[in-house]
């Protein structure tokens, strides 16, 4: 039996095959959901319908930038048109400019903070509100974090302050739709080789010591976080709401 079958899903943030929504979109349409993409301006449309178009004639593509309220409005509408109903939504969208993720916190301008907030926290909100009406049978919402949240992790900056923002509206939506069966959990990822990361100062070493200090000793896999993208949509997380769950081989418990 597939975990998923007869959902369906809208997908945030599939920029090519490295991106985690990417992982996450291939486990849910492996245990049957129907999903939804979206895809921010022309230049990743071709990715995106390269990458989805292989789900078949169901699967919706379509443009949002999470920063537009009428785009994320016209999303849902088409979701809406085509579906009807709405199961799970996946946030995996994220973004400082370049300059606020090298230099040091104390200089991050107020431009800089304010649209790492609005991409990275304020539009998990916005797509929740605008989901809202469509999961009438209930729904699960998944958002991507990281570690920067709650610890200092140098270079993440501004993106790590956003990320506990992203956090706790996760909370305050797990409450506010909990009601209406809707749930809203994080997964907070150990780092991934993607696009995003890349902009982040250091990467590489980030990579490397996780390596060398979590407690698996490696690097979680994006099929790792497919799955567990698959748990927190299905029934076996059906009283699970409001939480961050660690999915990067540990590391989140080491003192030293
Ligand atoms: P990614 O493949 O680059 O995905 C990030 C996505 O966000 C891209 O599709 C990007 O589109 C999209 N985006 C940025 N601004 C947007 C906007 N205004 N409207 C709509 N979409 C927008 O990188 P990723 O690593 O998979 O990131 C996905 C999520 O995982 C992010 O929340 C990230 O913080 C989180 N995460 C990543 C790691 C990691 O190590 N990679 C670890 C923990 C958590 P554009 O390319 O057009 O900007």
């Amino acid at each position: 039996m597939s975990f998923l079958t007869g959902r369906i899903g809208v997908v945030f943030g599939v920029a090519n095959k490295r991106s985690i929504a990417w992982a996450i979109a291939q486990a849910w349409h492996r245990e049957g959901a129907t999903l939804a993409f979206t895809y921010q301006g022309e230049r990743l449309k071709e990715n995106v319908e390269e990458l989805a178009g292989t789900f078949g004639p169901e699967t919706l593509i379509l443009p949002c930038d999470v920063t537009k309220d009428d785009q994320i409005a016209a999303v849902f509408e088409q979701v809406r048109a085509k579906y009807g109903k709405l199961h799970l939504l996946l946030h995996s969208v994220a973004f400082a400019p370049k300059d606020a993720l090298e230099g040091t916190f104390l200089n991050t301008s107020r431009e800089a903070f304010r649209i790492a907030h609005d991409v990275s926290a304020y539009s998990l909100v916005a797509v929740a509100r605008a989901a809202e009406p469509l999961m009438t049978e209930g729904g699960s919402i998944v958002a991507m974090t990281y570690y920067g949240s709650e610890k200092v992790v140098p270079h993440y900056n501004v993106m790590g302050v956003a990320k506990a923002s992203l956090e706790a509206s996760t909370r305050y939506l797990a409450y506010d739709l909990g009601t209406r069966k809707i749930r809203v959990n994080c997964i907070s990822a150990g780092p991934v080789n993607t696009l995003a990361a890349r902009g982040i100062a250091g990467f590489t070493d980030m990579l490397k010591h996780y390596e060398a200090h979590a407690p698996l000793r490696r690097n979680v896999l994006p099929d790792e976080l497919g799955a567990t993208g698959v748990f927190l949509a299905s029934d076996g997380a059906a009283a699970i709401t409001g939480q961050v769950i660690y999915v990067d081989s540990g590391y989140q418990i080491m003192g030293m």
